[in-house]
């Protein structure tokens, strides 16, 4: 296992839309303990794609304290319902966080590394996590949904979240 570098802007890998995995064999499952020990490299993360490590294929990871460490590949929203304000941040943009939409709830579907299905109906920051990965999946930042730039402030770099 490794911790490996965060991509940042303005990156182009991160305005990429990754590829789908074909074949969930020994690199992909390596790929995932690595973003795994990533994210867990510090304190208060709870997501990663897996472009913000340079690899452009649809896999995230998201790892909230009370739900142990979840793994989606080729995940997807089957479902969105409601729509909430919440403040994000994001790794690949450190030392901002803003204000944008995300929905209440979130129903999605994936494989994980053992190419078991997986459906999670979550709300809260898990909805607000699976939300904020996929979107990296296909190219897309938190900033990207800012309604204005007046919605965007400066934090402490290391308190950036997911
Ligand atoms: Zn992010």
């Amino acid at each position: 296992m490794a911790v490996l570098p965060i991509r940042v802007l303005p990156d182009p890998i991160l305005k990429q839309k990754a590829k789908r995995v074909r074949i969930i064999g020994d690199s992909v499952r390596k790929l995932v303990s690595d973003m795994i020990e990533t994210m867990h490299s510090v304190p208060g993360r709870v997501g990663l794609a897996a472009p913000q490590v340079g690899i452009s294929l649809r896999v995230i990871v998201i790892g909230m304290p009370e739900e142990g460490d979840i793994v989606l590949i080729n995940p997807e929203v089957v479902r969105r319902k409601g729509e909430r304000l919440v403040n994000e941040g994001c790794l690949s943009y450190p030392g901002y966080i803003g204000e944008i939409k995300r929905a209440e709830s979130v129903t999605v579907k994936g494989l994980d590394q053992n190419r078991k299905k997986i459906r999670i109906k979550a709300d809260e920051l898990l909805a607000q996590a699976l939300e904020h990965e996929i979107d990296h999946l296909n190219g897309v930042l938190y900033i990207d949904h800012l309604e204005s730039i007046d919605k965007l402030r400066r934090i402490e770099v290391e308190e950036t979240p997911l």
